[in-house]
């Protein structure tokens, strides 16, 4: 049955071309606007795929998601609510006026203000340890190793003036400890980091489990983190569209501007999606239409209501 939602999901949408791909990062611009590629990963281990589901893409924005998770591993609840916070800004994902309007917090660990305040809370004696704490648990969530695509790094490297803006403005305010240029390297790599539909899914299906990888067993964050990181997500993840969406779908999801996305249905399992052409906010329209008509389909919604009489058909 799972498939056979995933085919209809995939033939209802692989004709819709509205939305962009995203050209800011040069790099980016290069993606084939027809790639189309779902998968659904359970907490028990299923694999369910369909269309490009292997085409490798940089999974930029969703790395918030999964180094979120690891900061709150690292440093705590506390010290990253303290630090970096945890309200939507209503904002674009690359808003300086936000940081601004807050007083200095970036108060969203979801936008490239509050990503990059979280990266910097990552244990290490320097970056490039940082790098790896960051590499090695992100690749731990996806169950293989993941690497960078060069020319996508090298290619945001090159125009991230923004990024290095947002990184010294957070300096300013005293919101980020170390080196801004080094933090946003940093940034800028996890980024880059290239990643499959199927890695999404398996990724988000070790936020479902409790933080366990359901193919590799590994406990990689705490069930506390993974709570933790879900309700950003909800609140957060598509950036200002966040609360349409939550409205519609009623799940925790991230996005990123290559056109991936990833849902996540707590308990149960999470599906990745890639397509590139993306809306006026940088999310994927052809993702977020096959998670929405998935959600619906499967009944994932977390905020579905029902009378409780109803449930005991009678056994009263
Ligand atoms: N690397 C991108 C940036 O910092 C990520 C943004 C995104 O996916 N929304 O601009």
């Amino acid at each position: 049955m799972v498939d056979e939602l995933l085919r209809t999901a995939h033939d209802r949408y692989e004709g819709h071309d509205e939305g962009a791909v995203a050209d800011y990062i040069p790099a980016l611009a290069r993606a084939n606007p027809e790639w189309f590629g779902l998968s659904l990963v359970g907490v028990t281990g299923t694999v369910h795929e369909v269309g490009d589901a292997e085409v490798a893409f940089t999974i930029q924005s969703i790395s918030k998601a999964f180094v979120f998770a690891l900061a709150c591993a690292a440093v705590g609840h506390e010290r990253v609510h303290e630090r970096v916070g945890v309200n939507n800004t209503g904002l674009a994902f690359n808003s300086v006026v936000a940081v601004e309007l807050n007083g200095g917090s970036p108060m969203n660990p979801m936008v490239n203000a509050g990503a990059i305040a979280t990266t910097a809370l990552l244990p290490g004696a320097d970056a490039a340890e940082r790098w790896a704490h960051l590499q090695d648990g992100l690749s731990r969530f996806a169950g293989r190793s993941l690497e960078i695509d060069d020319e996508v790094y090298l290619s945001e490297s090159e125009t991230n003036h923004r990024n290095r803006a947002i990184a010294q403005l957070l300096q300013s305010y005293n919101r980020l400890d170390g080196d801004p240029a080094e933090t946003v390297d940093v940034y800028t790599r996890q980024c880059s980091l290239s990643v499959t539909a199927h890695d999404l899914a398996v990724m988000g299906a070790t936020l479902a489990d409790g933080g366990v990888n359901p193919l590799t067993g590994e406990q990689v964050v705490s069930a506390e983190v993974c709570r933790d990181t879900l309700s950003v997500l909800a609140s957060c993840g598509l950036y200002e569209r966040s609360g349409e969406w939550l409205f519609e779908i009623g799940l925790p999801a991230k996005s990123g501007v290559s056109g991936g996305m990833v849902a996540i249905s707590p308990g149960k399992g999470a599906v990745g999606a890639f397509s590139p052409l993306l809306d006026g906010a940088g999310n994927s329209v052809r993702a977020q239409r096959a998670c929405a008509y998935l959600s619906r389909a499967l009944g994932l919604n977390l905020f579905a209501s029902a009378r409780w009489s109803a449930s005991q058909n009678g056994a009263a």
